[in-house]
Parts: structure tokens; sequence; C-alpha cells
């Protein structure tokens, strides 16, 4: 079935137009500065990318920008928007309401808007990429995927936090995860590469620009490092990761910062970009490292421990491991970073195979021939999983 997806963003949109079975992307691209002005940026294999400012009030005229330059004789990819089979939108937080995907209907868009407190920058961009594509699509069946759902699977001593239990009761305060496509995707690349074996247990680190790790049982997650929101787990590029509340106050009594600037302070300036003061961008950090930037190697060496020290935890968790996959922008691409993570994990059996490892964005399998653990790289897809989630219920 042929899939639009759709990631909305409160003002931008990337979209991706691919086949459900086998995955093949027809044409991809990026709407941005929705509500200040408009630019479109249209990608098809094989072709120059088309780049174009169109004035972009809302997400409707966004969308609509999308479906015309699908059907440009020249530019597109297709000749009717009937082609379309279906719509799979990506939706950060489907709360405890959504286990899986679903169906977009009433209903599950009512769902979607009291998760708002729970998501409140994404869940409202996300919104109205679904009622514009519902507005100018009303006939084009539309599928809601979550980050959240793939996570719903976790044991209460891993969601619940040791806080009064009627705020879990009251206000549905509890660990939810994210970047659950992703995981749900690899966990199950990996069980596949381990050849399906009836009792299984993976380690997923997602690390990208934002980085999180799942712990993987049969299939299920039973932990991941990210909680009610994002911010949760190891230093990100620009997140602090899990912190000590007490610095919340202490910084606040000492700068008078209200609880905004706290959070925008610990969102965007800090992780790996706030411990070196170089970059949030691990290429960045290499490059500095490398020159004998002290502040960078320190960035680079407090990631690699904490995903590490993680890493541990989960296997003690799930009572052992049976593989580790790396995935995203650094888990793919940096053989330094999956290296230097796994150096001292020799005692649970863990080997990497330094030459093997020397390869970027490639599905391989990186471990030592007597490595007891399976280190696999796995490049993720989470259009593709969004496209088969979609195709899956519309047919
Ligand atoms: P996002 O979370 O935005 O989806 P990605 O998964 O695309 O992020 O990861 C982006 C990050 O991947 C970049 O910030 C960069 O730090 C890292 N990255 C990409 N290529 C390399 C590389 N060759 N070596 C090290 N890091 C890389």
């Amino acid at each position: 079935m042929k899939i639009l997806i759709i990631n909305a963003g409160s003002s931008s949109l990337k979209y991706q137009f691919m086949e459900s079975d086998g995955g093949e992307v027809f044409a991809r691209g990026l709407c941005e500065r929705i509500g200040i002005d408009g630019r479109l940026t249209h990608k098809v294999p094989g072709r120059e990318d088309v780049k174009q400012d169109i004035p972009m009030p809302t997400h409707g005229e966004a969308i609509q920008a999308v479906l015309d330059i699908m059907v440009d004789p020249e530019k597109g990819v297709i000749r009717s928007t009937d082609e379309i089979a279906a719509v799979g939108h990506r939706v950060l937080h489907g709360g405890m309401a959504f286990t899986e995907s679903c169906i977009i209907d009433e209903k599950c868009i009512e769902a979607i808007r009291k998760c708002i407190p729970l998501g409140p920058l994404h869940n409202p961009a996300n919104l109205m990429g679904i009622e514009a594509c519902q507005k100018i699509m009303p006939t084009t069946p539309q599928v809601a995927v979550f980050d959240t759902a793939f996570h719903m699977t976790m044991p209460p001593r891993a969601y619940i936090y040791a806080i009064p239990y009627e705020y879990y009761e009251k206000d549905d305060v509890r660990r939810y995860g994210f970047h659950g496509t992703s995981h749900r995707y690899v966990s199950a690349r990996a069980i596949d590469m381990l050849g399906n074996p009836e009792h299984s247990r993976v380690i997923c680190c997602h690390l990208g620009n934002g980085s999180s790790l799942s712990a993987v049982v049969d299939g299920k997650c039973v932990d991941t490092t990210m909680g009610l929101g994002p911010l949760a787990g190891f230093p990100m590029g620009t997140r602090s990761g899990d912190v000590d509340a007490t610095i919340l106050e202490y910084l606040m009594g000492r700068y008078g910062y209200d609880i905004k600037e706290m959070l925008n302070i610990l969102n965007k300036k800090s992780g790996v970009l706030g411990i070196s003061g170089v970059s949030s961008d691990f290429r960045d950090l290499d490059e500095a490292a490398a020159n004998g930037n002290e502040r960078a190697q320190l960035a680079l060496d407090k990631f690699a421990y904490e995903v590490r020290k993680f890493i541990g935890a989960y296997a003690s968790a799930m009572g052992g491991v049976d593989a580790i996959v790396f995935t995203a922008g650094v888990g793919e691409n940096s053989t330094d970073m999956r290296e230097h993570i796994c150096q001292g994990l020799e005692y649970m059996g863990v080997k990497m195979d330094a030459e093997k490892n020397r390869v970027r964005g490639r599905e391989v399998d990186v471990s030592a021939p007597d490595s007891r653990v399976r280190i696999f790289i796995i490049p993720t897809n989470e259009e593709l999983m969004i496209a088969m989630d979609t195709a899956a219920l519309c047919r």
C-alpha cells in the first residue's frame, strides 16, 4: 500500500511517501516556517531537490503544498491524490490510552487531545497535522502511531515513580518513554537476527540528538530511560537527562530563574553541549576532543559512561542480555562512541570486533566470534514501522 507519513511539529512538518511492503520511498520532504512564511523542500530519489517558498499560515496550507507537489506533472510522483491509500501520523504522547496504533476517529482525536498536558509541545502540533489532512483528504483513512505505545508493556515497578501514589492515580504521573516506534523496529530486527529464539533479552540504544535506551524481553519493552517527558535518562545533545531535583531549587534560588527558564536550560543548554560548551553534535565533539579540548572529551566520556551504566542496569533487570543494538544518528554512525560504550563490558560477555565495528549506517553484527552477547548496528526506520502499522489497520 502507498502510504503518506506525516510528522507534524509546531512550525514544521516532515513527510514521506512510501510503499508499506518493502519500504520503497517515492518522495520525502519538509515544510518549514509554518505560521511565519513557509518553505518546502521536496526530495525524490534520483532527482534534484526542489526548494520552494510557499505561504503557509497554518498546517493546512503546508499539507496542501505537499499534496500539490506530489501530483505536479514535473516534480511529483503520482497522478492523483487518490493514489495515497492512507495517511500515517506520528504522534508523540498517547498517555495510558494507547498501547498500539489506531485508526483516527473522533474518539481517538479526543484521547490525543486529553494527552496535551503530557505532551504540551508536540501533541497540539500533531493534532494540527491530523485535522489538516482530514479536511483536505476527508475520505482517506488516517492512522495515529504513538511514540509512547511500545513502552506500555512495562511492569508497574518500572513505570511507577517513588512519589505519593495519588499523583499516579489522579494525574497519570508515571514513566511513559519515547522513541517507541524506533525501539519496536530495531528490537524486532534484533530478535530476527538472533534467529527468533523462544526467549530473548535485547537492549536497544537509540542514540541521536535525543537518546534513550530500552530493555526488551521476548519482544516486549520492560523498561526505558525516558520518563513522563523526553528530558529523562542519560545526557543527550542538549538535554540533561536525569538530574537531582535539588539542583533546580538551588539554581532557581541563586539566579532567580522561574521554572520555565530552568527547564529551558535543562532541555536546550545541557547534555553534551552543556558540558563541552562546544556543540551538541557528536562530530564536532570528536573533532574538538581530537584537538585536545578537554571538556569535549569529558562530554564524550560522560555520555559513554552513562549509557554503559544503563546497559549494566538493564542486563540486571532482565537477568542477562542476548543482544545490544545501536541505532539512530550516533549509534549508526559513530564507530568511536560504540567502542567507547562497550569498553569495560567484557565482564558480562560483551566483546566487540573492532574491525567489523568500522562501519556506518548498515545492518550488521559487530560482535567478536566469542562474544556471548551479540552487538548489532541496526539503522532505525520509524517511517517503515508507521507505514506498516497504517497499512495493517487500513487493509
Ligand atoms: P534526531 O534525534 O534529531 O532524529 P539523529 O538520530 O538524526 O537525531 O542523530 C543526529 C546526531 O547524530 C547528530 O547530532 C550527530 O551528533 C550524530 N551523528 C551523525 N553522524 C555522525 C557521525 N558520523 N559520527 C558521530 N556522530 C554522528
